[in-house]
């Protein structure tokens, strides 16, 4: 099937490779000149697994880059769009990119496409988007709107589309959910997971993942409503956190024991420094908004939010408690991403901390495997980036774990306490064993469970000098 897809960021472009990997014949269209001149010369602006490969596989045969937006819908019977949905000032999404996108497609309409929302957008969008359509001159009968919610998460995103849980298509008729049944079809049929040259299958995948038809309006509400799941299941686990941290209990025995009860499930029970990323902060406020306006005070949400803010502040406070007063100490912090995986800070804890923390009069050497060139867009030279994390813990007063990237949970720990000035560790993601920590000479701070030290300093230290909260 010939496929345009707006947009080229981390959905846009990991949808087109993805679809080009199916066998469907693809364009992705964006207006950003510097990424599709990166793009057309063969280079992979984002960090993501198996997405070079994919680009390298696939660019220039069944999958093309352009700026022409129109040419390209002309040519394809269905069009999804992928641009960014930011928050407003007042919490509300930001449309303005998604209602461009419609009024441009609009004159290049004459016989029958689907126009799909990929992007995250709140109930009623797709209305919305027919209006526009309409109102700028194409026919209402020579196009459908369809609702196709993207669950890909950044770091892993090739293998979440290629092997996802389900997929969500929402529609009004059945010749649009024909055509998004028949896009999808070598994933929901099984073919493409048994082709060879497949990329690698994930031991969690789901033999045959199940297409869920919904309308549209459901489907637009799954998105926002799994997201604001998540993040609850986030928020709910650090507020657990916070309570062990009062009462001398361990919160990785609690998620244990928490999680391995079918009904709730291990994941996303992962105490730390609070959700970021460009979607879980953007998408609960957005549907606050939307469950605002449609009548319904979502107050559960407002309290998961705070949740996550209160995290950082704590996090904060254990470094204080931790290195008593800030001002001229010099840190190392592992991690400037939002999350393990992706070189992807928006709404990093990691970067909002390390704001802080500079505010307080900190020095700061950080390292991140992938994200360091976009944090030093917004960190400018207040911040020194080091190489790898032996040179970011280097002569430091205390090394803070901000972000789960996996190189993380293996350092060399004689090496990491040569390289500080003093052996303080505080981190933000629970990486590391207490005990293993106290037996490797450091004071070890962590999220929900009791510090530890080595027991030559344990006994001379008083309880409250410990104390976190
Ligand atoms: P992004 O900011 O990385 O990419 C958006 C792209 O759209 C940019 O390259 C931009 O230049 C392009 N664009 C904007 N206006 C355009 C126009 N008029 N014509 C052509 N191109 C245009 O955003 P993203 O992270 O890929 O997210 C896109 C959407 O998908 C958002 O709604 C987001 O909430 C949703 N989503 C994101 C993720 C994720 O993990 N990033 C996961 C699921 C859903």
């Amino acid at each position: 099937m010939r496929v345009t897809v707006v947009g080229s960021g981390y959905v846009g472009l990991v949808t087109g490779a993805c679809f080009a990997e199916l066998g469907h014949y693809v364009v992705v269209v964006d207006n950003d000149q510097s990424k599709l001149s990166a793009l057309r010369e063969g280079e992979c602006p984002i960090h993501e697994q198996f997405l070079p490969e994919l680009l390298r596989r696939h660019h220039g045969d069944r999958l093309m880059f352009s700026d022409d937006l129109q040419k390209s819908v002309r040519e394809s019977v269905a069009v999804f769009i992928a641009v960014g949905t930011p928050s407003a000032d007042n919490g509300e999404a930001d449309l303005s990119y998604i209602e461009s996108v419609a009024r441009e497609i609009s004159g290049a309409i004459s016989d029958y496409k689907v126009v799909v929302e990929k992007s995250t957008v709140p109930v009623y969008t797709s209305e919305w988007i027919r209006k526009i359509i309409v109102r700028n001159g194409a026919n209402p009968s020579s196009f459908d709107i369809a609702s196709n919610p993207e669950f890909l998460r950044e770091g892993s995103a090739v293998t979440d589309f290629l092997f996802p849980d389900r997929i969500v298509v929402g529609v009004e008729n059945d010749r649009s959910a024909t055509i998004l049944r028949e896009l999808y079809e070598p994933l929901t049929s099984g073919l493409y997971s048994r082709q060879p040259y497949s990329v690698p299958i994930p031991t969690t995948a789901h033999a045959l993942p199940r297409l869920i038809l919904t309308s549209t309006k459901s489907a637009e509400l799954i998105k926002h409503a799994s997201n604001a799941f998540l993040a609850t299941k986030i928020s709910f686990i650090n507020a657990v956190a916070t309570v062990c941290e009062s009462v001398g209990a361990d919160v990785q025995q609690v998620c244990d024991g928490l999680g391995t009860d079918s009904r709730i499930g291990p994941r996303f029970l992962n105490p730390g420094v609070g959700y970021g990323g460009s979607c879980f902060p953007k998408d609960l406020s957005a549907f606050r908004a939307v469950a605002r306006e449609h009548g319904y005070e979502f107050r559960l949400l407002d309290e998961v939010m705070r949740i996550n803010e209160d995290q950082r502040r704590r996090f904060l406070k254990k470094v204080r408690s931790a290195l008593w007063t800030l001002r001229g100490k010099h840190l190392g912090v592992l991690g400037l991403a939002f999350k393990g995986g992706t070189d992807d800070i928006r709404e990093s804890p990691a970067i909002l901390i390390i704001r802080a923390l500079l505010q307080e009069g900190c020095a700061i050497t950080a390292y991140d495997p992938a994200a360091t060139e976009r944090a030093r867009e917004v960190l400018h030279s207040n911040v020194t980036f080091s190489a790898n994390a032996y040179e970011a813990a280097a002569d430091a007063d205390a090394l803070l774990l901000l972000t789960d990237w996996e190189e993380f949970e293996s350092l060399d720990l004689p090496r990491l306490a040569r390289e500080l000035k003093y052996p303080i560790v505080i981190d933000g993601r629970n990486l590391y064993d207490p005990q293993r920590m106290a037996d490797q000479g450091f004071t070890y701070y962590s999220v929900g469970r009791a510090p530890t030290m080595p027991d030559h300093l344990a006994s001379s230290v008083p309880k409250e000098y410990l104390e976190t909260r």
